[in-house]
């Protein structure tokens, strides 16, 4: 992946310097060359080559990790298998990819080209969310919090909460996966306000403790709300409020 990444946004500044020197050569002859029969640079070239054109200088961290996936790759292409690759080693490198090296435009970026099917009741950006947590909850079941909060742009310190909007589309698409994306904005103890960090759309809270007795939390969605689902409950337990 990390690859096909390097030679797109190579691609779309200078295409010739995907080609070997070799390869560069050919297409300046008046023979009559097929795009297969060039040469394509390496990865480490292509790397460098990267950084020079879109004037991008990546970090150690990242050099380090796109290092481990070379050698990773080439002894499972032509290694003897002698290693095991866990589910947790591919997800990781894939986090760290998105964080490190494409950033968090990866997600509007994947919002482009994701193939949505409408569900219940549900279009267009209120579907793709859908499909988008579904994403998020995987990366999240994988990662360290802080990983995970790293990966999709959300503050590392402070408590999370249901965001109304989603936590309806969750209910009204009949979903089991609870969608606790938002945080308070700005991520202050006062603040009457939360952001979420998958429709990023805003909500006005009332800052009162929850009625229900196991919960701690004072961050409520008010009850003149015109959503149906959750309209007067929680955000941190969905506990409904009494009036
Ligand atoms: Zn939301
Ligand atoms: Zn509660």
């Amino acid at each position: 992946m990390y690859r096909e990444f390097f030679k797109y946004e190579v691609s779309k500044l200078e295409p010739y310097e995907l080609l070997t020197d070799e390869s560069k050569k050919h297409i300046e002859t008046a023979e009559l060359i097929d795009f297969e029969d060039l040469y394509l640079e390496g990865s480490e070239v292509l790397i460098v080559k990267y950084q020079r054109i879109t004037g991008t200088l990546l970090d150690g961290k990242a050099l380090k990790i796109l290092e481990e996936l070379r050698v990773r790759r080439n002894k499972f292409t032509h290694g003897l298998h002698r290693d095991f690759i866990e589910p947790n080693y591919i997800v990781e490198a894939i986090a760290e990819f998105l964080t490190l090296i494409w950033g968090t435009s990866w997600i509007s970026d994947f919002r482009d080209v994701m193939v949505t099917e409408p569900l219940y009741g549900l279009f267009d950006d209120d579907e793709e969310n859908m499909q988008l947590l579904q994403y998020l909850k995987f990366f999240e079941d994988y990662l360290s919090q802080r990983k995970f909060k790293k990966l999709i742009g959300m503050p590392i310190i402070g408590r999370r909460y249901l965001c109304p909007n989603c936590q309806e589309n969750v209910i009204e698409s009949g979903s089991q996966i609870d969608a606790n994306y938002a945080c308070l904005e700005p991520n202050e103890p006062e603040s009457i306000e939360i952001h979420c960090w998958l429709c990023h759309g805003y909500s006005e809270v009332e800052r009162r403790e929850c009625s229900q007795d196991s919960c701690r939390s004072n961050v409520i969605y008010p009850e003149d709300s015109w959503k149906i689902h959750v309209n007067n409950i929680c955000l941190t337990c969905s506990g409904e409020q009494g009036n």
